[in-house]
């Protein structure tokens, strides 16, 4: 069998990618190095009966994300999605409505009625915004910026405003976060019903429905690592893995872009693009999720705490088919320093200070814990940084005829998983574009 298009890489954007591609006739090779698909956004059957997403996994801005898009117009599925509810923050001992909307201004405690009224414009200005000519600004350089414009803002006001960036963005380097970014991110949200959403079913769902569609048209094999890309007179010719070469004009990597220069030579780039694609950073931090033998909280929408900035959710408040009945499943996050994620003895610290935050937000959690499961490692592909932002990582059309990228550290809008989510519509958009262009010529 001759394959119009391999993809390398089975994680979601690997996956959205041949997705697309399969539903526009392509014929597709996905090769996965590891036996499961879904890379960082897989979902498992763990202990009886629950789906376990990789930490707190939700999808940015509902329906007017990349996902919920390209499920509705390049593969005409309807993505079913349940939004999530408001945010609460944890702070001095107590829950609180956090506004990111007019609405939750009105009624939040965090801010007293003069707050209130200075806020209400900033956000209006906020929102007005144009996100190309602030990618560049870091978020405090803004911040001054709207204290310029509207006055000394309060310290309340301005810590909202860090702890927004540190959610759009995942990080709590605000110094280097880009609020044009950061800014985006909200636009975005206040569009949508709501500024995330759960998949039914969990993230499973999604990669057993995207698996689907491209087998129908191609191929997809798990244990397949590729060794390296052929390159012929600067266009793809091939892969190779263990031993075998499977020819193709088209190959996605869809992995981190570090990891290009595993599989093709340096030499076949440009000095800027090695830079670019070799020193993108990554979020990272610790995560914890959490069967639970009864029900703590309703809540069903993200709680955060300030410091340390931590983000945490009950994905069964939302789908209680994800958990047996009566049973609750709950997850918290820390972005940490890139060096914890190495070390034991300072992933014990952050989890042991995770668990007393915990018991000191739910009354007698430990006692409610059926099972738990600790990890740290590498969330996002790329912290929008000013350093590092959608303008400043590489494309997803390469140098090389027949070379293409997909994932969360390419050069395209958004933050977090939706980076890979759209990286697949722009390099799904590359692809088909080209081919047309060869048909035309042919
Ligand atoms: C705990 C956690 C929580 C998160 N929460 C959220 C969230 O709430 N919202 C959100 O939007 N995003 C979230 N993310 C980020 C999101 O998961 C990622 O942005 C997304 O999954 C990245 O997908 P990807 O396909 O770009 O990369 P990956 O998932 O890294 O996929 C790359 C795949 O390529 C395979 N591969 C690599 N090299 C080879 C090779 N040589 N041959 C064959 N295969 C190879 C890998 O095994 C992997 O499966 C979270 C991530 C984590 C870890």
């Amino acid at each position: 069998m001759t394959f119009d298009t391999i993809i390398v890489g089975g994680g979601i954007a690997g996956l959205l990618t041949g997705a697309i591609l399969a539903k526009n006739g392509q014929k597709i090779l996905l090769l996965e190095k590891t036996s499961m698909l879904g890379g960082r956004s897989n979902s498992i059957e763990y202990k009886k009966g629950y789906i376990v997403d990789f930490g707190i996994h939700l999808i940015r801005y509902s329906t007017k994300s990349s996902m919920y898009k390209i499920f509705k117009k390049q593969l005409g599925e309807k993505l079913d999605i349940i939004n999530c509810g408001d945010i609460k923050l944890f702070q001095d001992g107590a829950f609180h409505d956090f506004p990111l909307s007019m609405r939750g201004l009105a009624s939040t405690d965090i801010f007293n009625d003069e707050e209130k009224k200075t806020f209400g414009p900033v956000l209006v200005d906020i929102l007005k915004l144009k996100v190309d000519d602030y990618l560049d600004i870091s978020v405090p350089d803004y911040i001054k910026e709207l204290e310029d414009k509207h006055g000394k803002l309060s310290e309340p006001i301005k810590d909202f405003l860090v702890v927004v960036a540190n959610l759009m963005c995942v990080s709590t380097k605000t110094e280097m976060l880009s609020s044009g970014e950061f800014v985006d991110g909200i636009k975005t949200g206040s569009k949508a019903p709501s500024g995330t959403c759960y998949p039914r079913g969990g993230w499973k769902s999604i990669i057993e429905k995207l698996t689907s569609i491209i087998k129908e048209h191609g191929e997809i094999r798990t244990k397949s690592k590729v060794d390296s890309v052929k390159i012929d007179n600067k266009s793809i010719v091939g892969v190779n893995l263990g031993g075998e070469f499977i020819e193709a004009n088209t190959v996605i990597l869809a992995i981190p872009s570090k990891s290009i220069f595993d599989l093709i030579s340096e030499s076949n780039f440009s000095p800027d693009f090695i830079k670019m694609a070799k020193n993108i950073i990554p979020t990272v931090g610790v995560f914890m999720d959490f069967g639970l033998k009864e029900k703590i909280s309703d809540h069903d929408g993200t709680i955060l705490t300030k410091d340390p900035f931590t983000m945490s959710f009950f994905a069964s408040n939302l789908d209680e088919s994800i958990v047996p009945e009566g049973e609750q499943i709950y997850t918290i996050f820390q972005p940490t320093e890139l060096d914890v994620i190495s070390d034991k003895d300072k992933i014990k610290q952050v989890k042991d200070n995770l668990m007393n935050i915990l018991n000191e937000m739910y009354h007698d959690f430990s006692n409610k814990i059926i099972w738990h499961r600790t990890s740290a490692g590498i969330v996002d592909g790329a912290v929008p940084f000013i350093t590092q932002h959608r303008n400043l990582r590489p494309k997803v059309k390469s140098e090389i005829e027949g070379l293409y990228f997909a994932g969360d550290s390419y050069g395209v809008p958004g933050t977090g998983g939706e980076i890979a989510h759209t990286s697949a519509l722009a390099c799904t958009k590359a692809v088909l574009e080209d081919r047309t262009k060869l048909e035309l010529l042919t």
